[in-house]
């Protein structure tokens, strides 16, 4: 029997005390079933999360088996307060940062004007990561565009700058054709730039939720998708399986067209990104490891 050919990291959100935090908490442990490369937490813009995005990920490196990625923004920060930020998550047994430039506080479409004393943008804030110390630092990439791009030209101009300061990898803004993240890694390689693509999956929890997600970061939804949730909104039991089989059906795409790293948006909820992880043949128990 040869093990699973798949890879996959999760992506949580710092939950808040209380109920939050319990169902945070029994997600974290179930898909740490599943043997991720490592698991990210996000951070607010501007620090509004920062003691809940250091309190967990300093749980998580401490109480679990498993490999914690803190994001960090500089928007609206100086360099100094960032750099406080890199030292913590570094005393908290973090090595590895996700390093996002963060959306202004205007939200997304209005300008970015940098902090007078802080990083410049996202390849910047890398740069001063690596400064500081040995750590694994991935960034962002959108294969739909950034909606403040005119461009993916830009965009491939500001990954080849990321790369360049020492980002290794890049996780994907989710999106629901393939396509545009087939191109965009044709594009990266056409340009010689020196970084891992990895795929963002976003499984479908809420479809009415995440059409407004997809309408404010510019992601497109297929139609057929449109069908096969529409009028299921009451029916959460079938929508979950809808859900499992479309995400499903988009991660096996993509891994016939050699994809074999996959980053899960979980917003902190394990039923259905663990059912999709079982059906890539990971997570088996020990001495059931069969190929998916
Ligand atoms: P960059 O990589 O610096 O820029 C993104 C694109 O915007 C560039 O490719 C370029 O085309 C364009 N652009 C940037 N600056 C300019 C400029 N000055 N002029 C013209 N074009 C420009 N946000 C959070 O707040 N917290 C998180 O934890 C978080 N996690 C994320 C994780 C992932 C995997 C992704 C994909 C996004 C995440 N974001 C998060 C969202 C992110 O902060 C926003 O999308 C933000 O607007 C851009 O940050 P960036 O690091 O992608 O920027």
């Amino acid at each position: 029997m040869t093990a699973s050919p798949f890879q996959v990291s999760f992506e949580f959100f710092p939950p808040k005390p209380g109920e939050g935090e319990v169902s945070f908490w029994s997600a974290a442990k179930k898909l740490e079933t599943i043997g991720p490369s490592f698991v990210s937490v996000t951070y607010g813009a501007g620090g509004t999360t920062q003691a809940r995005t250091l309190a967990t990920l300093a749980r998580l490196t401490g109480e679990t088996g498993l490999s914690a990625a803190g994001h960090l923004t500089c928007v609206g920060a100086s360099k100094d307060e960032v750099n406080d930020v890199i030292r913590s998550y570094a005393a908290a047994g973090v090595r590895h940062i996700v390093a996002l430039r963060g959306d202004p506080p205007g939200g997304v479409g209005t300008r970015f004007v940098p902090h007078p004393e802080g990083y410049r943008n996202a390849a910047d804030l890398v740069r001063g990561i690596r400064e500081l110390g040995a750590f694994e630092v991935s960034v962002s990439a959108y294969p739909e565009r950034h909606p403040d791009s005119v461009s993916i030209e830009e965009d491939l101009a500001f990954m080849a700058d990321k790369a360049d300061h020492g980002a290794s990898r890049a996780i994907s803004q989710f999106f629901f054709h393939n396509a545009f993240f087939l191109r965009l890694r044709d594009r990266i390689a056409a340009r010689g730039i020196k970084i891992n693509l990895v795929p963002g999956i976003l499984p479908v929890t809420n479809f009415a939720r995440v059409k407004e997600f997809a309408a404010k970061c510019g992601a497109h939804i297929p139609p057929d998708m449109e069908r096969r949730f529409s009028g299921l909104d009451q029916d959460p039991e079938t929508r979950n399986l809808v859900a499992a089989m479309v995400a499903a059906e988009q991660v096996h795409e993509l891994a016939r067209e050699g994809i074999t790293h996959f980053h899960f948006y979980t917003l902190n909820r394990a039923e259905l990104v663990y059912a999709i992880c079982r059906v890539l043949g990971l997570g088996a128990p020990p001495g059931n490891q069969a190929a998916a």
